[in-house]
């Protein structure tokens, strides 16, 4: 499933940063979903839930999410915007078609509550 693999190298970024930051504990974790990432939320925190357990610096993290609306960029205009709907297939600016999805498309860390000794 791909919210397990996606969850397991977030436990894994948790204690990169816990690592450097000489921490122990981590307290929340703050991650951003987009709405176009495929991801389904309640499966992401069985996963979380699940790969924890595994992490003695994540054990008792909370997780949090945000979930990111998508935001579009014309390639011909170079404006970027947050589509009204879920119709989003013309720049409102110059009406080209040429659009790419900036953000919105994935998983990513957004911020760490930490605990030292
Ligand atoms: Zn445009």
């Amino acid at each position: 499933m791909h919210e397990y693999s996606v969850v397991s190298s977030l436990i894994d970024l948790c204690e990169e940063h816990a690592g450097k930051n000489n921490a122990t504990r981590i307290e929340k974790v703050i991650v951003g979903i987009g709405e176009r990432s495929g991801m389904d939320k309640s499966l992401f925190i069985s996963a979380f839930e699940t790969f924890r357990e595994e992490s003695p610096v994540c054990k008792n993290a909370i997780l949090d999410i945000i979930e990111e609306k998508i935001e579009l960029k014309c390639k011909d205009c170079n404006y970027t915007f947050m589509p009204e709907n879920m119709d989003y297939g013309i720049c409102p600016k110059c009406q080209g078609k040429n659009l790419e999805i900036i953000k919105g498309r994935e998983m990513h860390l957004l911020s760490l509550e930490m605990m030292g000794e």
